[in-house]
C-alpha cells in the first residue's frame, strides 16, 4: 500500500509485539509489516509471518533457525538468525518505523542500529533508555528522529504535551498501580512465590515486567526512562500510586495547571498512538465508564518496603553507569527469582550490592556500557 507506514516489530512474539499485530490487523490500510523478530517462540513467529507476510523474519535463537527458514522460504519470506541479524535488518531501506518490543538489555544494540539508520522509533523496550539514555537520546537528536513512547505512562505524558512543546514542564507524576503486593510489608513479602508475583491486578504482560511491577522496579525504570524521554531533572519526577490504573500519568506546568491522560488499561492504545502519530486512529477498544469507577484513589509509594524504587532513584541521581548496573543486576535478580533461586526481597539486596561493587564511570561510552552490563551480570551471578 502506498501510504501505509512500514513497520519492523522487534519482539513480535511477546506481549507488546502480539498486541501491536492486533493493532495492525485492525488497521490494514495504515500499516504494513516489513520485519518480525522473535527469540524462542518459533511456531508463533511462523504463524505471524504467514499472516502478515513481512519481507524478512529474524529468529534470534539459532537452534530454531532451520525450522523457521524451511517453513517461511516456501512463502518467499527471508529468514535470518542471531542477535547481530536483528541489528542488521532494522536498517533495511523500506522500514519507516521500528517498534522496539524486545525485553531487557538485549534490545539496546538493535535500537541504536535503527536510530543510526534514521528510522522512527516506537519504544517499548524501556531498559534501552535506562542503560544508555544519554547515548540513545543524543543519537536520536543528531539523526533527527523521534522516539515515540509506548509505555503507557510515557505515552500519557507525551499526549499531555501535545500543543505544549514551548511550555516548560514543572513536574511530572508517573502513576503506579502498586502491583499485586500494594500495602504489604516485608514479613509478607519475604514469603511470596513467583506465582503470586506473576498475578498483576490490571495488566497482562511478559514475565519480566510483571515481576518488575510487583517489586516497583518497573516504576523505577520508568522514572529513568522519563528523565531521558522528556529531558527532565530528577527532582521534576514523582511517583504516585493509583491502584485503578485509569489516570496513566500527569504533567504539571509552570502555571500550576495539571493535565492527565485517562483511559481503561489497555496497551493497544499507547501502541497505536505511537505507531499512528500524529493521528489518532478510530478504534473499538472498550470505553471508560465513570460509574464503574466512582472512586479514583491516590497514595504515596512505600519505598521502604519496595526498595527497588528507591534504588532506581539513587541510580538516576548518581548518573554515569549506575542505572546500567541497576538494570543488569535487576535482570539477573528477576531471572533468579523466577527460577526459585532467591526470595522476593533478596532481589533488592542483590541490586544494592552490585551498585556498591561495580566501578563507577561518570561519562560512559557505548563500550563502557557493554562492559558494565557484562561485569555486573558476572558479579551478580557470583553473589547469588
Ligand atoms: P515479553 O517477554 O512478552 O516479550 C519479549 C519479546 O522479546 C519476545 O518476542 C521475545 O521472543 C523477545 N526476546 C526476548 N529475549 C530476546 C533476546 N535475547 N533477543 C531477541 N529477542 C528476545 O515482553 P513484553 O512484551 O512484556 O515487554 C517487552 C518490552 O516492552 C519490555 O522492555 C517491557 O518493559 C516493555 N513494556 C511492556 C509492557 C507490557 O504491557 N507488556 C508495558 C510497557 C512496557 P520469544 O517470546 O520468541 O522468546
Ligand atoms: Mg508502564
Amino acid at each position: 500500500m502506498e501510504n501505509s507506514k512500514k513497520i519492523a516489530i522487534l519482539g513480535s512474539t511477546g506481549s507488546i509485539g502480539t498486541q501491536a499485530l492486533d493493532v495492525i490487523r485492525a488497521n490494514p490500510n495504515s500499516f504494513e509489516v516489513e520485519v518480525l523478530t522473535g527469540n524462542g517462540n518459533a511456531d508463533l513467529l511462523i504463524r505471524q509471518a504467514i499472516e502478515f507476510n513481512p519481507n524478512t523474519v529474524v529468529i534470534a535463537d539459532q537452534n530454531k533457525y532451520h525450522y523457521v527458514k524451511d517453513e517461511l522460504n516456501k512463502h518467499d519470506i527471508k529468514v535470518f538468525t542471531g542477535k547481530k541479524a536483528i541489528a542488521d535488518v532494522v536498517q533495511m531501506e523500506n522500514i519507516d518505523m521500528v517498534l522496539t518490543a524486545i525485553v531487557g538489555y538485549a534490545g539496546l544494540e538493535s535500537t541504536i542500529s535503527a536510530i543510526n539508520a534514521g528510522k522512527q522509533i516506537a519504544l517499548a523496550n524501556k531498559e534501552t533508555l535506562v542503560v544508555a539514555g544519554d547515548l540513545v537520546t543524543s543519537l536520536a537528536k543528531e539523526k533527527g528522529i523521534n522516539i515515540y513512547p509506548v509505555d503507557s505512562e510515557h505515552s500519557a505524558i507525551f499526549q499531555c504535551l501535545a500543543g505544549e512543546f514551548h511550555n516548560p514542564i514543572e513536574k511530572i507524576y508517573l502513576t503506579a498501580s502498586g502491583g499485586p503486593f500494594r500495602g504489604k510489608k516485608k514479613d509478607f513479602l519475604s514469603t511470596v512465590k513467583k506465582e503470586q508475583a506473576l498475578k498483576h491486578p490490571n495488566w497482562e504482560m511478559g514475565a519480566k515486567i510483571t515481576i518488575d511491577s510487583a517489586s516497583l522496579m518497573n516504576k523505577g525504570l520508568e522514572v529513568i526512562e522519563a528523565k531521558w524521554l522528556f529531558g527532565l531533572k530528577p527532582e521534576q519526577i514523582d511517583v504516585i500510586v493509583h491502584p485503578q490504573s485509569i489516570v496513566h500519568s500527569l504533567v504539571q506546568f509552570t502555571d500550576g495547571s495539571m493535565k492527565a491522560q485517562m483511559g481503561l488499561p489497555d496497551m493497544k492504545l499507547p501502541i497505536q498512538y505511537a505507531m499512528g502519530y500524529p493521528n489518532r486512529i478510530k478504534s473499538d477498544f472498550p470505553r471508560f465508564n465513570f460509574l464503574n469507577y466512582p472512586q479514583l484513589t491516590f497514595e504515596q509509594a512505600d519505598t521502604e518496603t519496595f526498595r527497588n524504587l528507591a534504588l532506581a532513584f539513587e541510580a538516576m541521581n548518581k548518573g554515569g553507569n549506575a542505572a546500567c548496573v541497576l538494570n543488569a543486576a535487576n535482570e539477573i535478580a528477576v531471572q533468579a527469582f523466577l527460577n526459585d533461586k532467591i526470595g522476593f526481597l533478596q532481589m533488592s539486596d542483590l541490586i544494592e550490592k552490585c551498585l556498591q561493587k561495580i566501578a563507577f564511570i561518570s561519562k560512559p561510552s557505548y563500550n563502557d556500557y557493554v562492559e558494565t552490563d557484562t561485569e555486573t551480570r558476572r558479579v551478580a551471578r557470583e553473589l547469588l
